[in-house]
């Protein structure tokens, strides 16, 4: 699905990942912009962010101060998602179609109509089925002159081989806990206390900080936490019934899921006998040390690993429910 380009973004409204708009910057700077462009991390840390700032700054007719400025033809024109030498290719219902590809690719081949650069961005780029993948392949392999593609993706690992040797790799690390709370409370007028919980559990993912504030999730968190708890003594069939529970679109699902790596990581803190000052779910200390001291901490250990799993087992089954019904089921008997 080919989208409007969106608003244009200033390398000084995205926060965390520094190192990596230093790098941005200092290509365009240098003229030296690698024609494709892996940007991996986990969702909603902000890699499309990062990548609509970069564009903007490569697009801007007047850059100022390492940023674009924003009131420019091309800075407005990409405002108005008119910028016709931009394009951003999204899933549609969680899949990149190989028409999808073939719309765009062909477009690539003309010159620029506006500069010197014809940018084609390709958001959750692993959502690519083997056919558009293929397809994508051949215009990566020789890319026309002046183009630059941007892939962005959560899991680099599901990609073809040759693209990612094609690709200038760029990694993206978590934000710090404390500039997210402080983009929730400036931006969004969130209460700080509610600020910090939902920081605390988005494992430095801005983006999916907003996702538990949008949900119910944080309204559920200790009955989700305590329901979890239990459920590690409960047999298979009971566990997958709870499973059948828990939502699986990406938004819903994904919000639970980071409560319960939260979770994982704060009983991996009890077990270690590190401070226990800074929990995510502070306010469940004593239910977790309980449960931590029953369990013990080789059975601990082995619970964590089955819900810090379910993260990479998205990856791959098809459907999201797949990925919950394996995590329940890894969770070790007693
Ligand atoms: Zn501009």
């Amino acid at each position: 699905m080919v989208v409007p380009p969106g608003v244009s973004m200033k390398f000084s409204s995205v926060i965390g990942n520094e190192g990596v708009a230093h790098v941005l910057r200092r290509a365009v700077d240098t003229g030296r912009v690698a024609p494709t462009i892996l940007f991996h991390g986990r969702d909603g840390v902000g890699k499309k962010t990062m990548a609509m700032a970069f564009v903007s700054y490569l697009l801007c007719r007047d850059r100022r101060d390492g940023d674009s400025c924003g009131i420019c033809s091309n800075c407005r024109s990409m405002d108005e998602g008119r910028y016709v030498d931009l394009e951003i290719l999204e899933p549609d219902k969680g899949v990149i179609k190989i028409d999808a590809v073939r719309d765009a690719m062909p477009r690539l081949q003309y010159q620029p109509v506006i500069g010197p650069w014809k940018v084609l961005v390709i958001d959750d780029a692993h959502a690519m089925n083997t056919e558009a993948a293929n397809a994508a392949l051949k215009s990566l392999e020789e890319p026309p002159a002046g183009t630059l593609f941007i892939l962005i993706t959560s899991s680099p690992d599901t990609l073809p081989r040759t693209v990612l040797s094609r690709s200038f790799q760029i990694p993206f690390g978590p934000v710090p806990t404390s500039a997210i709370i402080e983009l929730l409370v400036s931006a969004r007028g969130i209460e700080p206390d509610v600020a910090a919980c939902a920081a605390a559990m988005c494992s430095g993912c801005p983006g999916q900080a907003f996702r538990l504030l949008d949900s119910q999730a944080l309204a559920e968190r200790r009955d989700f936490i305590k329901a979890f708890l239990s459920l590690v003594d409960q047999p298979d069939r009971v566990r997958l019934q709870f499973s059948d529970g828990v939502p699986v679109d990406r938004d819903g699902g994904d919000v639970y899921r980071l409560i319960l790596e939260s979770v994982a990581r704060d009983l991996l803190a009890v077990v270690s006998g590190v401070s226990l000052d800074d929990l995510s779910n502070g306010d469940m200390k004593d239910e977790l040390v309980a449960f931590a001291h029953k369990a013990g901490p080789d059975r601990v250990l082995a619970i964590a690993e089955a819900w810090l799993d379910w993260d990479a087992a998205r990856a791959y089954y098809p459907a999201p429910k797949n990925a919950i019904d394996r995590m329940v089921l890894g969770m070790p008997q007693r």
